[in-house]
């Protein structure tokens, strides 16, 4: 982790959460999540939380230490070694906190937000849809009904992390199917799973097991209209907010991940032999390890960065952090799935055995090119807010014309587009 960007408080909490990552969290529990012997393991975000660890980022008074976003990721970074499942439900009370935080009431941060990040009630997300995933605003089919003092859910979400085993969820319906702004459509809400959630599948996936990934149905759910979540019609601004800490844990947790895969290849390439010398006098072996290590520091320092710029720019720059979130995303994510793959390589055959932990590290690290957004979303809103930003009159007016500067300048005419 990047300690040299940390005060000495930070530090402190970093080290906290490694205590907790080395000695709190027993290699069974791992093996029994992969093996799905244990699904959802609720006793982990319980004991996180008595050790004040969950949500980091929000004020005391809601029960988190008020760090930045910076310190957060660092923390997030060290989950990023127990894989992916559990450093999922570890950044839920981050992802699920953000938008109670923002956009909750009084109550609702004092129902939701205290009590998950005590660790005692599990907050989830629900957004993707069998008939979507990418395409939320236009795409989501839920509806909500206003009926007196409820709104009445009937739809159902796929792929729910805690869909089997959280207490509730931020979920986005319809309720201004007349928009003609998809923006316009959905609002978003709280909703119990004592509101009526019914859990129809459980998916068996590649990686990332023991999450409890499921699809839910909600059928004439029953939700207080009070659990409305920000202002009716403007699910895009929760759910757009919602996605920072979505992404940056994503990216931030694929480091520790890319790390621990470093860290085995290292070693196991020191040890072993061939040819009457360690591998790693191999440059085909030591070279991978520095690409490693070069693409690993590489999305540091984008993921930082947008770290950095969410602590500074959240509010006041939007555009500019949801472009370096996106960036530090799909870059950390590929580099991580690129390091992984790298490590089995150095160790041979072993190394797509069980005997080590690489062959899980890398059924995890596939699916972060998926999920949270998947790359090629990703490259849909960098792409978007780049051009946006060169294109815009004002951008051009404290830049150099460099195009003046070719020899063949004078030649207006053969600029045709
Ligand atoms: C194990 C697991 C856990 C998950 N956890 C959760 C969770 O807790 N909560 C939740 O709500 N969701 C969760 N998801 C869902 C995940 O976020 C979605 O699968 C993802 O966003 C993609 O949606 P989709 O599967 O519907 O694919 P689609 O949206 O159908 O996309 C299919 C393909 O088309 C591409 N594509 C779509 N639109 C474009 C475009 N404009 N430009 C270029 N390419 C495009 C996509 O990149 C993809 O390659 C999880 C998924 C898995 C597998």
């Amino acid at each position: 982790m990047y300690e040299f960007l940390l005060n000495n408080s930070e530090k402190n909490i970093v080290r906290e959460a490694l205590s907790f990552i080395i000695n709190d969290v027993s290699p069974d529990l791992i093996r029994s999540m992969d093996k799905e012997e244990i699904v959802f393991p609720k006793e982990f975000i319980k004991l996180a939380g008595e050790k004040n660890l969950l949500g980091l980022r929000f004020p005391r008074e809601y029960g988190g230490r008020g760090v930045s976003w910076v310190c957060e990721t660092a923390v997030i970074e060290e989950f990023g070694v127990l894989g992916f499942t559990l450093n999922c439900l570890y950044s839920m009370s981050s992802i699920v906190g953000e938008p109670l935080y923002v956009f909750g009431t009084k109550e609702q941060k004092e129902k939701y937000l205290k009590p998950m990040l005590k660790g005692e009630l599990c907050g989830f997300e629900a957004i993707t849809e069998p008939s979507t995933g990418s395409d939320v605003f236009g795409g989501t089919q839920t509806r909500a009904e206003k009926k007196g003092n409820y709104y009445v859910l009937n739809g159902q979400k796929r792929f729910v992390v805690g869909g089997l085993g959280a207490d509730f969820f931020i979920t986005y319906a319809v309720t201004n199917p007349e928009a003609s702004n998809p923006k316009d459509r959905l609002s978003a809400f709280i909703v119990e799973r004592d509101h009526g959630v019914k859990v129809a599948a459980v998916y068996g996936t590649l990686g990332t097991r023991g999450g409890g990934t499921a699809r839910i149905v909600f059928k004439d759910t029953k939700v207080p209209e009070e659990n409305l979540l920000g202002e009716l019609n403007k699910g895009y601004r929760v759910f757009n907010r919602m996605m920072i800490p979505e992404r940056m844990t994503s990216a931030a947790g694929a480091i520790g991940t890319a790390v621990a895969s470093l860290e085995i290849a290292v070693r196991y390439s020191s040890k072993r032999r061939a040819f009457g010398q360690p591998i790693r006098r191999f440059q085909g072996v030591s070279f991978k390890i520095a690409d490693m290590i070069t693409k690993i520091d590489a999305s540091r320092g984008l993921v930082y960065q947008a770290a950095k710029a969410a602590d500074e720019f959240i509010d006041s720059n939007y555009p500019l952090v949801r472009r370096l979130v996106s960036e530090a995303k799909s870059f950390a994510t590929e580099a991580a799935w690129e390091a992984v793959n790298n490590a089995i390589q150095i160790l041979g055959g072993i190394g797509y055995t069980t005997v080590y932990p690489l062959e899980r590290l890398l059924r995890d690290t596939r699916l972060g090119l998926i999920w949270t957004g998947t790359n090629e979303i990703m490259r849909v809103i960098i792409q978007h807010e780049i051009y946006k930003e060169i294109l815009d009159p004002n951008y051009s007016k404290y830049r150099r014309n460099i195009e003046a500067d070719a020899l063949g300048a004078d030649m207006a005419e053969e600029k045709y587009f």
